[in-house]
């Protein structure tokens, strides 16, 4: 049993290579019911954090959508409905109409046969991976993947291969060496803190070679990419509102995918999809499933409201990708930028400037921080050491004044 003092001296540890989180008290700027139509650019982006207002490029919130007013009157209505605890899980008595509902509205729009829903994206990959996967198996997880699916994949107890981020030829061989009777690649579909897009396809591909499932955790892909927002399937035109191109119908048993809700869809909670036999296993098999109290159904409304949105408001995703060229463009020819800071090559809205040490990284916030900007500085372990960057996170609910302030406070940093 390790004791207080010893987690005192590591905590001073932490403290001097700069590691330590500090966590902010952050509201929105006007409470959402109080806006004008003028003042509709702080929605979302205008943060009152520690006390003082920021400009924010800190949260994964892509459409603009947690302060949407159609979500807020979805949950609004539902608490009036349902009430705000769902008093169950979801096998007692926690699964509503409005969750059934949501689960085929989530599987028709992504266009595979079920889904399931969870509370969270973490919970969901630490109950699919060890619902899928035990001793004796092997799982091939790439390098860069987000913490939920390492837990996953250690809870599991199968045989974890960390593989080189996205060396499809390095996969091959090791799912080709494997005698593990069961095999399982995990990787993020638009990786969390590069913001590149997996090569979905080759994967999927490779696992019919070799025999393997693929789980695809596309928590920063949903609500995004793909025509209708689909998500990162219909990006690659795996799947469509059709449901299955025909192309890859045969290989659908081999997919697992799985987004969550609480960052472009603007609310909270996930859902697993896939082949009808495989997601009955999970509503059987998932532990977090299974033994935890359902999402309240204001959040499960809030959802399904989200959803509307993100299909019929294609001018969202739009906008974000203007926003997003308008960013690429300054930062990589407006600007000049000292080495070895490099912004990486992202078509997403997660724009990772690398800065390099974790104290730059923590000295360009700071400067932010003075000129009214608020963006985060991700260090190690999220990022490999050395690689300390500005996660810079575009919403649909910036303008391109807000892009053109960032560019301007970042070549002052410079
Ligand atoms: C945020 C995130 C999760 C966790 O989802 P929550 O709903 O926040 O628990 C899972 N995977 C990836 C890639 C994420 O970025």
């Amino acid at each position: 049993m390790p004791s207080i003092p010893l987690f005192e001296r590591e905590l001073s540890e932490l403290a001097q290579a700069h590691l330590l989180r500090h966590r902010r008290e952050v509201s929105p700027l006007l409470p959402p019911a109080d806006l004008s139509p003028d003042q509709e650019h702080v929605r979302g982006t205008t943060y009152v954090i520690n006390g003082q207002t920021r400009l924010s490029f800190g949260g994964n919130d892509y459409l603009g959508l947690s302060q949407h007013p159609a979500l807020i009157l979805a949950a609004q209505q539902a608490a009036g409905r349902y009430g705000v605890g769902a008093t169950a899980s979801p096998s007692v008595c926690g699964h509503s109409p409005s969750h059934e509902a949501l689960e085929l509205e989530l599987a028709a729009m992504v266009g595979l046969p079920r889904a399931v829903s969870f509370v969270s994206g973490y919970m969901a990959n630490v109950g699919v991976i060890p619902a899928l996967v035990g001793r004796g198996d092997a799982i091939f997880s790439d390098a860069l993947n987000h913490a939920c699916l390492i837990d996953g994949a250690r809870l599991s107890r199968a045989d974890v291969h960390v593989m080189p981020h996205g060396d499809l030829a390095a996969l091959d061989a090791a799912l080709q060496a494997s005698t593990a009777r069961r095999k399982l690649v995990l990787t993020d579909a638009v990786f969390s803190m590069d913001g590149n897009i997996a090569n979905v396809p080759a994967l999927l591909a490779l696992c019919e070679r070799h025999d393997a499932w693929l789980m695809v955790d596309d928590a920063h892909g949903f609500g995004v990419l793909g025509a209708h927002g689909e998500g990162t399937l219909a990006h690659w035109g795996i799947t469509g509102r059709d449901g299955v191109s025909p192309e890859w119908q045969g290989r659908l048993h081999r997919l697992i995918y799985m987004a969550t809700l609480g960052k472009a869809a603007g609310v909270a909670g996930a859902f697993v999809a896939g082949e009808s036999t495989l997601v009955e296993w999970l509503v059987q098999k998932a532990r977090t499933y299974m033994f935890a109290t359902a999402a309240p159904a204001m959040l499960t409304e809030a959802v399904r409201a989200s959803l509307r949105v993100i299909q019929e408001e294609g001018g969202r995703r739009q906008h974000l990708a203007r926003l997003r060229d308008q960013l690429r463009d300054r930062l990589r020819t407006g600007l000049k930028l000292p080495r070895p800071w490099r912004l990486m090559p992202s078509e997403t809205a997660i724009q990772p400037l690398i800065i390099g040490r974790n104290e730059d990284a923590l000295a360009v916030m700071a400067h932010l921080d003075r000129q009214g900007l608020w963006v985060p500085a991700i260090r190690p372990p999220t990022v490999p050491p050395g690689t300390a960057r500005l996660r810079i996170s575009l919403s649909a609910a910036h303008t391109c004044a807000h892009v053109d302030a960032l560019c301007q406070a970042l070549s002052e940093a410079v």
